[in-house]
């Protein structure tokens, strides 16, 4: 399965982007676009950044019902990007729709699912959403409904993929909250470095702050493949 280091470019404005991607004049780093970027600036964005000859993960995290988020999907299929993703607890249902709305000729863009938002923790699912499992077992149960559902993978804790490995053959596995051994934690409560990431069954870890903060993102940037890839 591929593995690669997808840059999170949690930016609002182009320019922000563009002056950031300049800099890399070798390596075309696999980006992320989240909502922020996406809203500020729009499905544009998106062309301009395939354009330069970056991979792009859009990650708006669909969550509706079924035929909305079909519709919407068909809408982001038209920019043909490499990975996109949704909420697990949208159901099954949602998930299916979401995949038929993906579907083009001679394109394809891999579905991945939100399971458990990092900022949720167990007492929040019990008090305020009734869920009474454990967070591993909500988990994996939303990683088996992503894979029952056709979908290519799941968002998780780079703590949690092992177990969705193990609970899902074939998955892939794309984990935030990644931090160079010797660098600040920031807002994240659980953090793992790039190799161990590798090792706990990571095929792709999404990174900001480390190496969009960096005094030198490119060599950061390079650190960090390095330490992922293990070359
Ligand atoms: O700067 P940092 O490396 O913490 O950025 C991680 C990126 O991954 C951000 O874009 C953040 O929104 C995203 N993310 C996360 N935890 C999740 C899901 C997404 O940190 N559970």
């Amino acid at each position: 399965m591929a593995k690669d280091v997808i840059v999170a470019l949690d930016m609002s404005s182009a320019a922000d982007v563009m002056a950031f991607l300049d800099r890399f004049t070798g390596a075309k780093p696999y980006v992320k676009i989240g909502m922020e970027l996406f809203y500020a600036e729009g499905p544009d964005m998106v062309r301009r950044i395939k354009d330069r000859g970056h991979r792009i993960f859009l990650d708006l995290k669909l969550h509706d019902i079924p035929n909305t988020v079909k519709k919407a999907m068909k809408v982001l299929a038209a920019l043909d990007v490499d990975m996109t993703n949704l909420h697990a607890a949208g159901t099954v249902a949602m998930m299916e729709a979401a995949l038929e709305g993906l579907e083009r000729p001679g394109g394809h863009t891999d579905l991945i699912a939100v399971t458990q938002l990092t900022s949720t923790d167990e007492e929040r699912m019990r008090r305020e959403l009734l869920i009474n499992a454990s967070m591993e077992e909500t988990v994996l149960h939303y990683a088996r409904n992503a894979q029952k559902a056709g979908l290519a993978g799941v968002v998780c804790s780079p703590l949690e993929a092992a177990a969705v490995k193990a609970a899902c053959p074939g998955f892939i596995t794309v984990t935030p909250g990644i931090r160079f051994a010797d660098s600040a934690a920031d807002d994240q409560k659980r953090v793992m470095t790039p190799a161990r990431a590798r090792e706990n069954g990571s095929d792709y870890i999404v990174v900001g702050r480390p190496i969009t903060q960096a005094a030198d993102p490119v060599a950061a940037y390079g650190r960090c493949v390095s330490e992922f890839l293990g070359r």
